[in-house]
């Protein structure tokens, strides 16, 4: 996924992820707006951390994305999220569309376009969140059970042959794991 900003798209007065976000460095909770706010933009642009200065969310990253899904237009924020030591492979890195205020956001159409689009491109997982609670859209929990338990190599799949089925296979390179027959990291 390029990870070129969109050209003349800005955030304008948008402060979505001050809120959302952690930012370690400050040592802001997630789900807390950064008290550097002003509500419209960051009060400390110019000595803000890098972590705030290098993140995005993807309606900054891809132009396909319409404005109204400006995350404090749209109550949904895309973003790319990883977890590289997530005991679920579908965890380790994916596109999560996160209701910002209350889950109905997740209701709207741009926000059902958004999710279907990057579930038809498929080269990520695809989560939908508010909160704590966090749904798997694509694969689909039918779908996602099998390559689940050949991916990350813990849990024999009662179909057998669980690491080298090219469903598996596929998956695992997309989510960043060692090629078969290298260490696999959850194996250390
Ligand atoms: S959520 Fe996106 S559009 Fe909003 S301030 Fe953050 S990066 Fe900008
Ligand atoms: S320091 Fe600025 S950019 Fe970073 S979270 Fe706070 S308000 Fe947002």
């Amino acid at each position: 996924m390029s990870q070129a900003l969109v050209p003349d798209r800005t955030c304008g007065s948008c402060t979505v992820c001050c809120h959302v976000l952690e930012v370690k460095t400050l040592a802001k909770p997630a789900g807390v707006l950064c008290e550097h706010s002003t509500g419209t933009a960051c009060g400390i642009y110019r000595d803000r951390p890098s972590a705030c200065a290098t993140w995005h969310c993807l309606w900054r990253k891809i132009g396909a994305l319409p404005d109204a899904l400006r995350p404090d237009r749209a109550g949904v924020m895309l973003s790319l999220e990883t977890d590289p030591a997530a005991d679920d492979p579908f965890l380790r890195a994916r596109i999560v569309c996160r209701a910002v205020h209350t889950p109905e956001a997740l209701e709207r159409w741009e926000a059902i376009e958004a999710v279907a689009m990057f579930a038809r491109e498929g080269s990520l997982p695809v989560w939908t969140a508010f909160g704590p609670t966090a749904s798997l859209i694509y694969p689909d929990a039918e779908q996602a059970d099998r390559p689940r338990s050949a991916i990350g190599g813990r849990v024999e799949h009662p179909l057998g042959d669980p690491l080298h089925g090219p469903e598996a296979a596929a998956w695992r390179q997309r989510l960043g794991y060692a090629p078969e027959g290298a260490d696999r990291p959850q194996d250390r």
